[in-house]
């Protein structure tokens, strides 16, 4: 028997570049002493007072199936959230509530994209674009954008693949390479989303994550709330990764269309995990920047040792949990780089050519062990790439 062309599509096949990240996960369960600077998960686990209000509500009866677009509650909590960092005025009825981003993204795909459409994504990217895209029967077409540009997209590129495309789908602060887009690549983007009538998928997972400067969304520019669907996650804001929730934020028309979709497939997410999202919620801007502290540190710290040395060169990331390094002085691709380096250093980075071919000849390095052994380990990276580059 043979299974349908859209799943077995949707890895694209061939090598994803996570094979480096395969290998260092075998060499642990083997006992070696690896330090990972792969994924993007918080060294610290979920708020001891988050849990006992996923246990309080379990005991109180939120085990039954809980209301697919999501509890009231906490829809209205994600608007208030959203009103009060945009100043677009949004209620509950442009929420849904889903089993954490990735859910959201596979909705707001299925949602804004016929089959064979041609759905649009800036390269670098998170990992599981394409395979989205290509789950929900739609073409993904790549918009490079270049090292030389701190990774902010261009017009030119943009404006070369938009015509007769249905969605872009963007992500700021961005996972892998740390930019943040500035008020004019926002404006340049929506100006051709308007032109060219595409939806925008804006993936702000990591909005809690900036180092300079205000988020800002791209769905508080004039006119774009309409063509907008805002996809956000407790994740990496309230290291809640395991308990997979998230939403999307949009127009009323689309949320109801994503419930119905939602019904189909999660029928919801477990009622427990949502009152401890709204608990989490509750805690307020002060919890939110003491989670994202560690990863502001740390980016300073890596800063820091990189000055006055040429073998790796750094586009200095303005959010989110990860340092994008060119090691191209080196002589190596970033596969090559990142499978010595384990051999040799016992530490494992991801290969940028694993986030596409912008980030070919980079690594990325997450953000991601405690102070001390981050320190060490990236020291003795970086000494690695200058004997390298010798
Ligand atoms: N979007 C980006 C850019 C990510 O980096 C991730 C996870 O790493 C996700 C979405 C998915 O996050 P969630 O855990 O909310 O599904």
């Amino acid at each position: 028997m043979r299974a349908s062309q859209r799943i077995a599509n949707i890895t694209g096949g061939g090598d994803d570049g996570w094979g480096l990240f395969y290998k260092a996960r075998a060499m642990i369960a083997a006992g070696a002493p690896v330090l990972e600077l792969t994924i993007g998960e918080h060294d610290i686990r979920t708020d001891p007072r988050i849990l006992d209000e996923m246990h309080r509500a379990a005991k109180a009866g939120h085990t039954g199936y809980a209301s697919v677009p999501g509890m009231e509650s906490l829809r209205e909590a994600v608007a208030q959230r959203v009103s009060r960092q945009t100043g677009v005025a949004t209620t509950k009825a442009n929420v849904l509530i889903t089993a954490g981003g990735q859910a959201g993204l596979f909705a707001a795909h299925h949602a804004t994209c016929d089959e064979g459409a041609r759905a649009l994504f800036i390269d670098p990217y998170y990992a599981t674009y394409p395979g989205v895209i290509r789950g929900v029967g739609a073409l993904p077409v790549p918009v490079i954008a270049r090292p030389e540009d701190g990774f902010q997209p261009k017009a030119a590129a943009l404006e070369a693949v938009a015509p007769r495309a249905s969605s872009l789908l963007i992500n700021s602060p961005n996972n892998p390479t740390g930019a943040v887009y500035s008020q004019a690549t926002l404006d340049m983007i929506a100006d051709i989303a308007t032109k060219q009538d595409l939806w925008v998928i804006s993936d702000e997972v990591y909005d809690t994550q900036i180092w300079s400067g205000q988020p800002l969304s791209i769905r508080a520019l004039p006119r774009m709330a309409e063509r907008v669907l805002v996809v956000g996650s407790l994740s990496k804001s309230h290291a809640m990764t395991g308990s997979r929730i998230g939403w999307v934020v949009g127009p009323e028309e689309m949320i109801a269309h994503m419930t119905n979709l939602a019904t189909h497939i999660t029928y919801g997410v477990a009622g427990y995990i949502q009152e401890a999202g709204l608990y989490a919620l509750s805690l307020g801007a002060e919890f939110e920047a003491e989670i994202a502290a560690p990863f502001r540190r740390r980016r300073d710290l890596a800063l820091a040792r990189l000055e006055g040395q040429s073998a790796i060169r750094a586009t200095p990331p303005e959010g989110a949990m990860y340092l994008m390094l060119d090691i191209r002085a080196t002589g190596l691709s970033g596969e090559a780089f990142g499978h010595a380096l384990l051999e040799a250093e016992k530490i494992a980075v991801m290969p940028g050519e694993s986030f596409g071919q912008a980030a070919a000849g980079h690594i990325r390095v997450a953000l991601t062990l405690p102070d001390a052994p981050f320190e060490d380990a990236f020291g003795r990276l970086v000494d690695f790439a200058k004997a390298l580059a010798k």
